[in-house]
């Protein structure tokens, strides 16, 4: 694009986790598509992050399946610990059991490193970073897009990937903030070195509970094992930082979790730098798409991260809605949009809604039908 009067026949908002997926997708599916993100440039943003097999095929189909396996950590078993006793509640297995039931690989790893391969991955001619969308006219025969730096875009279709502020589900629904969950993270990636000098072992995913839900989230980020990193879930009173996160402390972490197992003391002993921040949440929205405009990942279904599965819902639906409109090709896309919705919504909402009551793998049960689909033979509608 040269100009800032240019047409494109698909438009993405938000090079996010989603937008990035949405974009190699489309593209790969040969639409004209172009993204648009509000970063003056990429970032390496975030920590840990799990990507189950459901969403390691749809990076087979990108290319980047094997890339991802070179970084991540495979863990054999999600082990799920009570935080006192350290006895086990669950044992989950993943490794080369998840590979063989549920067709590839369960990975952990950096948020930031599994984005700037999907970045790195896209045709960069396409991706436009420093473009923050500021207005949308909605006319007959496309949406003139309205940025920031003054450029303006007209675009055939636009997909809202922008997140849980998403300006283009305000656009469809009206404005509404996302409300405070009751519940924060405590995140933190803990020094290796201290870890080790602890002696005891630290498995590659293990979540440890206490009472009311109270969780620590551990696990691998790298498969060479020098990065180790936890998330917590702890309910509050309530959040009144204007910020996105506030600085924490080895103090808060030992007030909230201390006197607990070895394991989880030595977590705690090895930290360093701890933030914490606020889980936002939505009711299931009753509107995926209006007209030209059509809404995926956080935009539409955020949910608290307990399941680890909010940015796979995101890149699911990036993978369906590229075979709705590949199906319908864009003059179709009001078809398009309804079959996306109707493959979609029952899934991300049950997944939101287990996400939400934090029960995800605790006791013993059968994943599959969450690892095992497969979003790009799934039958839509
Ligand atoms: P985002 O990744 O938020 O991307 C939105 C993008 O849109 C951003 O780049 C933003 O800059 C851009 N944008 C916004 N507004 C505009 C605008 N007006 N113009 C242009 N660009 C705009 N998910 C998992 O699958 N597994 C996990 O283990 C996991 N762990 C998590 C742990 C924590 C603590 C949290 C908070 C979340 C976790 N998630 C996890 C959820 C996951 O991070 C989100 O669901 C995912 O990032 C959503 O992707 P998205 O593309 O919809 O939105």
């Amino acid at each position: 694009m040269t100009n800032s009067t240019d047409k494109v026949d698909i438009a993405v908002i938000g090079a996010g986790l989603g937008g990035a997926a949405a974009t190699a997708l489309l593209a790969g599916a040969g639409f004209s598509v172009h993204t648009f993100e509000q970063a003056a440039a990429f970032t390496r943003l975030g920590a840990g992050i799990h990507i189950g097999p459901n969403v390691m095929k749809i990076f087979r189909h990108i290319g980047l399946e094997k890339r991802l396996e070179e970084i991540g950590s495979h863990p054999d078993f999600w082990f799920s610990r009570d935080g006192r006793t350290g006895d086990y509640l669950s044992r989950i297995p993943l490794g080369d059991y998840g590979r063989k039931e549920y067709g590839a690989s369960y990975i952990t790893i950096h948020r930031g490193d599994m984005h700037a391969e999907q970045i790195a991955a896209l045709p960069q001619d396409r991706l436009h970073f420093g473009h923050r969308l500021t207005a949308i006219e909605e006319r007959e025969k496309d949406v003139l897009l309205t940025f920031d730096n003054g450029r303006q875009v007209a675009a055939g279709l636009v997909i809202g990937a922008d997140g849980i502020n998403s300006m283009i589900r305000e656009i469809l629904l009206g404005p509404e903030k996302p409300r405070f969950s009751g519940w924060v993270g405590h995140r933190a990636l803990v020094n290796m070195d201290k870890l080790r000098s602890s002696g005891l072992e630290f498995e590659a995913c293990v979540k440890w509970w206490w009472e009311a839900s109270r969780h620590i989230m551990a696990y691998a980020t790298k498969g060479n094992g020098s990065e180790y990193y936890y998330v917590t879930g702890v309910p509050v009173d309530g959040w009144e930082h204007e910020t996105s996160f506030v600085d924490s402390s080895r103090e808060e972490m030992e007030a909230t979790f201390g006197g607990s197992h070895p394991v989880v003391q030595a977590l705690i002993d090895a930290t360093e730098t701890v933030t914490k921040w606020p889980f936002w949440n939505r009711d299931p929205l009753n509107l995926w798409s209006r007209g030209r405009l059509v809404l995926l990942g956080d935009a539409c279904h955020p949910m608290r991260p307990h399941m680890a599965q909010g940015a796979c819902m995101a890149i699911e639906d990036a993978a369906i809605l590229t075979r709705c409109l590949k199906e319908t090709g864009t003059d179709g896309y009001k078809d398009a949009f309804t079959l996306y919705e109707a493959t979609r919504r029952e899934r991300a909402t049950k997944v939101q809604t287990i996400s939400n009551a934090n029960t995800w793998l605790k006791e013993p049960e059968d994943p599959a039908w969450v690892y095992a689909y497969d979003p790009l033979t799934a039958i839509l509608g």
